[in-house]
């Protein structure tokens, strides 16, 4: 990028001046207002409403159980070991990607302003894991190494970061191509439909599953407020790729869309062979078979929101999943815990 392109210019700044991508000279101090895409600012306002703090929830009963040697199978211990330990280094991966590529690209304020947001909501479920693994006194080498030991984890982390090498080794300048632009929303594509819109719900159900028994249901509670900022993560994603094709149709080829059907089924065979080595026997009611078809169900809901056809056809073996997740909307679930931050008139200094 050239020097010239960081000098900022006298006019005034109109939402119409505004792109989600290669804004060029009108970016300088990146003025959020005024808005031109207002859906960014609502998601960073949604994501602001949802805050919570890991340390908020009780573990108490978690632990309790945990330590009980007849509260679990071995089956139900392995699969609550798998989940832990792949999300435990999943949010990083996330984290990364969002603030050394994502963050990088996008040049429009508005988006930026939620990117903010939900890196610090990644840095959040960070701390869920780690308080998550310190409670249970689980294992900190084995949860924290098993995306290198386990290879179904390795396979989906090496999937999901595939692309964003690519996005750091360009020059900004690449992204006014074709190929540079391409290159971009198949990364975003990874991160936000792949990593949190279908690698995690294999976790999500499972963890779930536990909460409806009412087992490990600190964990559990941890999980629902990471599935519903989630949620939010995914949304914002599909809209950036959506918007960012739009204002650049010359990018969405048949061989690009081919190029993305090809990246996102391939993930579903990836989360496939997690599944099983997460539930090699089923458990609580849950299979190998039921996760499967859910996850190809999630996969056609993806595909459609990307505007690209469903392809498995595949029904929600579990409604009460889709009930959790529209609970976001209802003002009372939430309000469970008890929150005590501290407000300026506390402080001290
Ligand atoms: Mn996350
Ligand atoms: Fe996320």
């Amino acid at each position: 990028m050239s020097k010239q392109s960081f000098f900022m210019t006298n006019q005034r700044i109109s939402a119409d001046d505004k792109r989600i991508i290669n804004n060029g000279r009108t970016v300088d101090c990146n003025q959020l207002v005024p808005i031109k895409y207002r859906w960014a600012w609502n998601f960073y306002l949604d994501g602001c409403a949802n805050h919570w703090m890991p340390t908020e929830i009780s573990m108490q009963r978690d632990i309790e159980q945990w330590k009980n040697p007849d509260a679990f199978t071995d089956d139900e211990r392995h699969v609550i070991k798998r989940v832990l330990g792949f999300f435990a280094t999943a949010e990083t991966l996330v984290g990364n990607n969002l603030v050394l590529a994502v963050y990088r690209c996008v040049d429009n304020p508005e988006c930026r302003q939620y990117l903010l947001r939900q890196a610090f909501e990644e840095a959040i479920h960070v701390h869920a894991f780690q308080y998550i693994v310190q409670s249970l006194s689980l294992d900190e080498g084995e949860m924290f190494n098993m995306y290198r030991e386990v290879e179904a984890i390795y396979d989906k982390d090496e999937h999901a970061m595939s692309c964003t090498s690519s996005i750091l080794d360009m020059n900004i300048e690449d992204l006014k191509t074709t190929k540079g632009l391409q290159t971009f929303i198949k990364n975003c594509v990874g991160l936000y439909v792949i990593t949190e819109g279908i690698f995690f719900y294999g976790g999500f159900v499972t963890m779930l599953s536990f909460g409806r028994q009412n087992r490990i249901p600190g964990t559990v509670e941890q999980i629902q407020y990471i599935l519903r900022d989630e949620s939010i993560h995914m949304n914002f994603g599909i809209e950036l790729i959506n918007a960012i094709v739009d204002e650049n149709p010359k990018i969405w080829t048949d061989e690009f869309k081919a190029e993305i059907d090809t990246f996102i089924k391939s993930a579903v065979t990836l989360e496939k062979a997690y599944i099983k080595e997460c539930l090699p026997n089923g458990i609580l009611g849950l299979n190998c078979d039921l996760i499967e078809e859910y996850v190809q169900y999630l996969a056609d809901r993806r595909l459609e929101k990307l505007r690209l056809s469903a392809f498995y056809g595949s029904k929600n073996p579990f409604p009460w999943m889709s009930e959790i997740i529209d609970l976001k909307k209802e003002k009372n679930f939430f309000e469970t815990r008890v929150t005590e931050y501290q407000t300026g008139g506390a402080l001290e200094w």
